[in-house]
């Protein structure tokens, strides 16, 4: 065949990815990313396009990502180690950083060992796929609202799986039913399910996991940090530690990066050494290990902040609720405002970014089911009530004009 035979076959197989992204843009499912700078001068702003913009969307909810010790603490350790590990963790890049912060977490959650992975997403993928295809005819039962991260995880490990109603206990229940009492389980769910901000009844998982035999794996994303004594999150508020792993992340209310799962200290022997997410891929530098960890004290101490989220998401609760703003109000800082139809919360978002200097990202497919479009406004401790006040006028204005 000739050379350009061989390229226009070339590009008709390129042509596919354009028809497929054709396809997202006309199902109103194509995903704009906002290019940003934050402010750290100016905690809650953003750049954008040399504007000054609030972001009302974040996941560093308690603002650490610009808090100055965290930030110094960031700087000097640069200063001192440079910007990489230049390794793996077992090649020269497991600093003494490292092993401080997760002996931190193993005991922030009073779990024997705990690991750090370069992300929540990686410590949740590759404990689960690891863990459970090390061990023959387990079957994972699932909460169906699970992040993307936990569900790859169980298909990559094969295991066969039950995908149980969001926190319905007698829909789990009937399917561990199904199995003998020594066939080995794992039930996998979530503290905090941030679309909706709901959290699950963590105590009645763990008495059907007793009940039946089962492993727990919860995922803690979003009350680490937010809920409980020290921000131990869900299961340390209710003192109920019964999970066989915690899994979390920095990049939320840490406000670094990475993520870590802790747990029995064989079991995540086993995953550190076999696990090919943690194994392949260079370490997180040890400067983010060092803000990590002064952030982690600042959370762990931080009871005043805590309190000041809570009354300031309540505080944006009423201001909504007195504009008939339809929201979900939920158990937790999160406050899902509903704005149904893909086009039309993208027209509100826009308004609000153009004409109020405000940033909401929009929610959409898949990440949440058609019709259930929303905002997911989350509410920094440091707002103060005229921005909280500003926010609802400016959303009210949006959405009648929309
Ligand atoms: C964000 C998130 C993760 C992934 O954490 P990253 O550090 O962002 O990769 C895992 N689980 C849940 C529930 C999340 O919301």
């Amino acid at each position: 065949m000739s050379v350009s035979i061989l390229e226009n076959q070339r590009n008709a197989v390129l042509d596919t990815f354009g028809q497929k992204i054709d396809e997202l843009k006309a199902g109103e499912l194509y995903r704009e990313f906002l290019p940003v700078g934050h402010l750290a001068a100016d905690r809650g702003h953003t750049g954008y396009r040399g504007r000054k913009v609030q972001v009302w969307c974040s996941n560093d909810y308690l603002g650490m990502s610009q808090h100055p010790e965290v930030i110094q603490a960031q700087i000097d350790s640069t200063g001192r180690h440079g910007t990489g590990t230049g390794g793996s963790r077992n090649i020269a890049g497991t600093s003494t950083a490292h092993v401080e912060l997760e002996d931190r977490l193993a005991a922030w959650h009073g779990k024997e060992r705990a690991l750090v992975f370069s992300s929540g997403y990686v410590a949740n993928f590759e404990t689960l796929s690891t863990l459970i295809s090390a061990i023959d005819g387990l079957v994972v039962f699932s909460d169906s609202l699970n992040h993307r991260s936990l569900i790859e995880g169980i298909v990559r490990s094969g295991a066969k799986k039950h995908v149980f109603a969001h926190n319905d206990m007698a829909d789990l229940e009937s399917k561990l039913a199904l199995y003998e009492a020594d066939r080995p389980k794992l039930i996998v769910f979530e503290s905090v399910y941030s679309m909706d901000g709901d959290t699950s009844p963590v105590s009645a998982v763990f008495d059907l996991a007793e009940k039946y035999n089962a492993l727990t794996f919860l995922d803690e994303t979003h009350s680490i940090g937010v809920r409980g004594p020290l921000g131990a999150g869900l299961s340390a508020e209710i003192d109920d530690h019964r999970a066989t792993f915690v899994q979390g992340v920095f990049g939320k209310a840490i406000g670094t990066v990475g993520g870590y799962v802790a747990g029995p200290d064989t079991a995540l022997d086993y995953v550190r050494s076999f696990a090919p997410g943690f194994i392949f891929t260079t370490a997180l530098p040890q400067a983010a290990m060092d803000a990590t960890l002064r952030s982690l004290r600042l959370v762990q101490e931080g009871d005043a902040l805590r309190a000041e989220l809570a009354a300031k998401t309540e505080l944006m609760k009423a201001e909504l609720r007195s504009r008939g703003i339809d929201f979900i109000d939920a158990d937790s800082h999160l406050v899902p405002v509903m704005v149904p139809g893909g086009e039309r919360v993208r027209r509100v978002s826009r308004q609000l970014l153009e004409e109020h200097d405000i940033y909401v990202q929009p929610i959409n497919f898949p990440s949440v089911a058609r019709g259930g479009e929303r905002f997911r406004v989350t509410v920094a401790p440091f707002r103060t009530p005229e921005q909280i006040a500003n926010f609802a006028d400016a959303m009210q204005k949006c959405l009648q004009e929309n």
